[in-house]
């Protein structure tokens, strides 16, 4: 079968079977009830709360609106200390919440925001922390968890790539006063554009819900100005089924991802990433770091190689948050104050992961790397 034009992807959506699908769509068209809070979504609320081991989840139309809300359902405005190594997102509900974004160093072995670097970025204004499970590792939550209680922060995690992430048999959504999920297309499960909120807060989950549906908390009542970022029952419907496969693509990327491992672990100036202790997670990316110097080309010449045998691998994450126009005039944002961010962000390459992809077309993957060393 011809997939694509023969053109590789760094992901393809993980579709749920369509048969299923339809038999749930008739079931839709049965009830006249599309969206706002249907049986569809009720459902699916529940059952993704267990089955990512979270607390009171409300679903949300995608992500960033999700962290928005998150950010709004804490009253954070000021300075929230947050990595520029990120998807722009991250920074983009600081600002669309009234914050302002402050960019804090990583760390070079998890690429996550590091820790040891958090409290030099606290000011009087600063009212929270965001960090993000960047490709799924956790982030030493126990040290954030400290500092965040130290300095009377909030702590919200961008948990967007992190389905599944498990950190000693506990759920990474355990952590923070809140925790955010994107289910977009691109991420390994998704309700087509989707996204959650998960605190174990239940009060604060109700706040949350009103934020979600205009500020309703009954027909008549309006508690707050709420926004519009409800999940419609299309989505959650879509969401029941894809939970079904789910386990079995992720079972297939760590295979995937074992393979790369295995190819790659002994090439000269490529790292990956290491497996950390005590650590799963879904393999929602592949990322190698390249160095030049060892390797022989650099990151952009490889991207470039296997553009052209029809392999788009992508850069994430170039540019950093920290480079892009609305935020590069910030003076977190300067280059002597995200070295590793910096150096990453110039190094690192994400090669295609999803279930559907071959050993055959793996193996190409690999050989290019191969030939350019
Ligand atoms: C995808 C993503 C988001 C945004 O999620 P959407 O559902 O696309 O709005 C936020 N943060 C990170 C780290 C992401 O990767």
């Amino acid at each position: 079968m011809i997939k694509n034009n023969n053109k590789i992807f760094v992901t393809e959506p993980t579709l749920p079977p369509l048969t299923d699908y339809v038999k749930f769509l008739e079931k839709i068209w049965k009830n006249k009830w599309i969206t706002n809070k249907g049986e569809f979504h009720k459902k699916f609320e529940k059952k993704i709360c267990n089955f990512l081991r979270g607390n009171n989840c409300s679903l949300c139309a995608n992500g960033t609106l999700a962290l928005i809300i998150a950010l709004k359902s804490l009253d954070i405005k000021g300075e929230v200390i947050t990595t520029p190594f990120s998807f722009v997102a991250t920074a983009n509900a600081i600002h669309w919440a009234g914050g302002t974004p402050v960019f804090c160093d990583i760390e070079n072995n998890t690429l996550n925001i590091n820790p040891e670097k958090i409290e030099s970025m606290i000011t009087k204004k600063t009212t929270a922390i965001l960090p993000v499970h960047v490709y799924g590792n956790p982030c030493d939550v126990k040290r954030i968890k400290e500092i965040a209680e130290k300095h009377d922060l909030k702590l919200i995690y961008d948990s967007a790539h992190a389905f599944k992430t498990m950190l000693n048999n506990e759920s990474i959504l355990q952590y923070g006063d809140i925790s955010v999920m994107s289910f977009h297309a691109t991420k390994v499960f998704n309700t087509i554009e989707g996204g959650a909120i998960f605190t174990k807060d239940k009060k604060l989950k109700n706040k949350i819900d009103f934020l979600c549906n205009f500020g309703f908390s009954d027909k008549e009542t309006i508690i707050g100005p709420g926004i519009n970022a409800k999940m419609n029952e299309i989505q959650a419907a879509y969401g029941l089924i894809c939970l079904k496969i789910i386990n079995e693509e992720i079972e297939k990327r760590k295979k995937i991802a074992d393979f790369y491992r295995g190819k790659i672990k002994d090439i000269n100036g490529i790292k990956i990433m290491n497996k950390i202790k005590g650590v799963t997670h879904s393999n929602p990316y592949f990322p190698i770091l390249i160095n030049k110097e060892k390797f022989g080309i650099s990151r952009d010449e490889l991207y470039e190689s296997f553009k052209k045998k029809n392999i788009y691998t992508r850069k994430y994450f170039y540019p950093l948050i920290s480079h892009f126009k609305p935020y590069r005039c910030l003076s977190s944002a300067s280059s002597k104050n995200l070295k590793v961010a910096e150096k990453i962000a110039n190094a690192v390459l994400c090669l295609p992961i999803y279930g559907n992809l071959s050993f055959d077309e793996l193996n190409k993957i690999v050989d290019i790397i191969m030939e350019n060393r």
